[in-house]
């Protein structure tokens, strides 16, 4: 499924979208919530419960006619994972790293496809990433590798907004601070289930900036991939439905080119992941 949060006559909707049409999901079945966090508790029953409304295809309404949001704007945890391709790594003048680096950003940040990026008046370094996201579906401690994936309840995209001078250029190099800004965190525009993807963890990844395309690489390529990254995240702490893992961004970052390419208003950045989905943002000045 390819399960969405949209706003249709002033009101949130849970809905699945098929083609060009979307079943609402709470008007086809009572029993489904229509809070994607809240659905995402539900686990399995819950995803069947979607499924069937899928297959009879009641309640539809066209794609057109809906404002798609963020998928979900409340998830406990945004969990970032940092370095997680070579080329990336390269380009920072980093060691390749040995564990997951992480860092988080607030889900104050997170803004729906369409909406604009708002550059910070401080920030004169804001930089983009495209990013695969992993959409926590079922909780749990200590998950092992082999169980990962049936903690993932699908994928979306992510857009990792930089401010690169707040990143690495403020005192003992605390990068959170330059990731969660209001508005970095773009995601969407759908959570898509497993089942929908050839292979998630092998996907092509690009970002294009103004119709050029700056990053392009494949999820194949992550250092650490998703079971590693459940596994070594529910070491520390309790994984949540609704929790997103920002698994890294690939090469071509504005920080590595020469000379340095930062992004400014008026700029238009699309981030895609091949089957998962295409999540497009303006950029403006605060
Ligand atoms: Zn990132």
């Amino acid at each position: 499924m390819r399960l969405l949060t949209y706003e249709y006559q002033g009101r949130r909707r849970l809905g699945a979208r098929s083609g060009k049409i979307i079943v609402d999901l709470s008007r086809a079945d009572a029993a489904i919530p229509a809070d994607m966090r809240t659905f995402l508790a539900g686990g399995e029953p819950m995803q069947e419960a979607a499924r069937r409304a899928v297959d009879k295809a009641a309640h539809t309404l066209p794609a057109s006619e809906v404002k798609v949001l963020a998928p979900l704007y409340d998830p406990e945890k945004i969990v970032c994972i940092g370095l997680n391709y070579l080329d990336h790594a390269k380009e920072c003048n980093m060691p390749i790293p040995s564990e997951p680096v992480l860092f988080s950003k607030y889900a104050s940040a997170i803004i729906a496809p369409g909406d604009s990026i708002v550059i910070p008046r401080e920030s004169k370094k804001p930089d983009y990433e495209v990013e695969l996201v992993a959409v926590i579906g079922k909780a749990g401690r200590r998950i092992s590798e082999a169980d990962a994936l049936a903690h993932v309840a699908g994928y979306t995209v992510g857009h990792d907004v930089s401010a690169r001078d707040y990143q690495l250029e403020k005192p003992q190099g605390q990068w959170m601070i330059g990731k969660t800004f209001d508005t970095f965190a773009p995601i969407g525009p759908e959570i898509v289930t497993p089942d929908e993807l050839s292979d998630p963890q092998n996907l092509g990844i690009r970002c294009i900036l103004n119709g050029t395309v700056v990053q392009k690489s494949n999820t194949g390529q992550l250092i650490f991939n998703v079971q590693q990254l459940v596994a070594y995240l529910s070491h520390v702490f309790t994984l949540k439905p609704g929790d997103l893992i920002f698994t890294g961004t690939t090469g071509g970052v504005g920080m590595g080119r020469s000379p340095q390419l930062w992004l400014k208003p008026g700029d238009r950045v699309v981030c895609e992941v091949d089957e998962v989905g295409r999540l497009e943002n303006p950029v403006v000045a605060e």
